[in-house]
């Protein structure tokens, strides 16, 4: 089966992951803070490395001080980290539906949501293209809102020139092995707010203050740390900062090969009827984590069904979050969010990633437009 996602690994990134696990440090040594200057240097923004994407937003909601009865707007069209990791810390998730050409937040629908309550604005990459980021900037400056960007599909992909995760007060990566760079596990936040860094930094790494001009307590020895606020342990090993580090190292390559994929795909498919492709408006330079198809929603399951069938392993990107049980019970239903759930029923995911051959992605194209032509008839259920 050709999966949808996979690792693009090569010998370099092995050698420098042996190079680690003979090191002094398998955690916490020299090569994290080294991965995190190269995503600095790679981003233009300043970041921690953590790890995982779903620890990366549970820094960055903790570092705004999200608390009870606070309010996040967010679109259904994610993966739930996105939702979960704001839940646990007792806000209420509030959903603005999509625009159905990028699949991303709709920032008039944005606008609409706002209430007193209402802390942040989480926007999410889509398949890596970057949300309408300058206008929710806008929006969220207008009423004293943060800006939250959960990058986890677009590491790589630029806005208007500026690398993702410019213009929020905080973005999320995640290095999941899908994910357009990889740690195994591992994620970043990056930030211009060297404030809301640190407090990503703290609660990261459980809290533990270590600069004695900070101390409170006083009378201890040079060993001394503590807490102010708690924290947890969400540490990126050295081990997983060398294949970082490495994988960062040819970002642009693999950015490239995925552009091919992206190219190809578009040019065998683009013009048939029955099929949406996916979009990509002229400001934006996307790093594409997927490639996202629409076709018409009563023959998407045969369509699924059939690729699978013949060793394509495409996948669906996302089921709404609020069709999620934990949001049954809280009170939101099917109908709620319309793009989003048209977007959802209608979605399919082709394979997208670097080592894909080229043939391979003919053979893909191939297979889908026979199977196309066969359900193109299949309007009604
Ligand atoms: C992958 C992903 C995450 C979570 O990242 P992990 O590294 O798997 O924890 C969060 N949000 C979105 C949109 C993702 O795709």
């Amino acid at each position: 089966m050709i999966p949808y996602g996979r690792q693009s690994i090569d010998d370099e990134d092995i050698a420098s992951v042996v190079e680690a696990l003979k090191s002094d440090f398998l955690t916490t040594g020299p090569l994290v803070e080294r991965f995190e200057n190269a995503i600095e240097e790679f981003t233009g923004i300043p970041a921690v490395v953590v790890s995982s994407g779903t620890a990366a937003l549970h820094c960055a909601y903790s570092a705004i001080g999200l608390t009870a009865g606070d309010e996040v707007i967010t679109p259904p069209l994610t993966f739930i980290a996105t939702q979960a990791t704001a839940a646990y810390f007792g806000a209420k998730i509030v959903f603005a539906d999509i625009k159905l050409k990028t699949g991303n937040i709709d920032p008039e629908l944005v606008a609409r949501a706002i209430t007193r309550r209402t802390k942040a604005i989480v926007a999410v990459d889509y398949a890596g293209h970057p949300a309408d980021l300058d206008v929710l900037r806008q929006i969220a400056d207008e009423k004293s809102l943060y800006l939250i960007e959960d990058a986890a599909h677009s590491f790589g992909s630029t806005h208007k020139g500026l690398h993702v995760g410019s213009v929020a007060d905080l973005a999320t990566f995640s290095f999941f092995p899908t994910k357009n760079i990889t740690t195994g596990e591992g994620g970043a936040i990056v930030s211009k707010d060297a404030k809301l860094l640190e407090k990503v930094r703290l609660f990261s790494r459980q809290g533990l203050v270590r600069n004695p001009s900070e101390f409170r307590v006083k009378d201890q020895g040079s060993w001394h740390q503590e807490v102010h606020e708690f924290g947890l342990n969400y540490r990126l090993p050295d081990i997983l900062c060398a294949l970082g580090i490495s994988q960062l190292s040819k970002a642009n390559q693999l950015k490239q090969k995925r552009k091919e994929i992206f190219d190809t795909y578009t040019s065998r498919l683009r013009g048939v009827n029955g099929l949406i492709l996916p979009h990509q408006e002229i400001d934006s330079d996307v790093n594409w984590h997927l490639y996202p198809i629409r076709v018409q929603p009563e023959a998407r399951m045969k369509i699924f069904n059939e690729l699978r069938r013949q060793g394509i392993g495409v996948q669906v990107n996302y089921m709404p979050a609020h069709w999620h049980p934990v949001f049954y019970d809280l009170g939101h239903r099917r109908g709620d969010f319309p793009l989003s759930e048209l977007f959802y029923e209608s979605e399919i995911s082709l394979p997208m990633y670097p080592n894909l051959e080229i043939d391979q992605v003919h053979a893909i194209a191939d297979k889908l437009l026979q199977i196309i032509d066969i359900y193109k008839n299949e309007r009604i259920k």
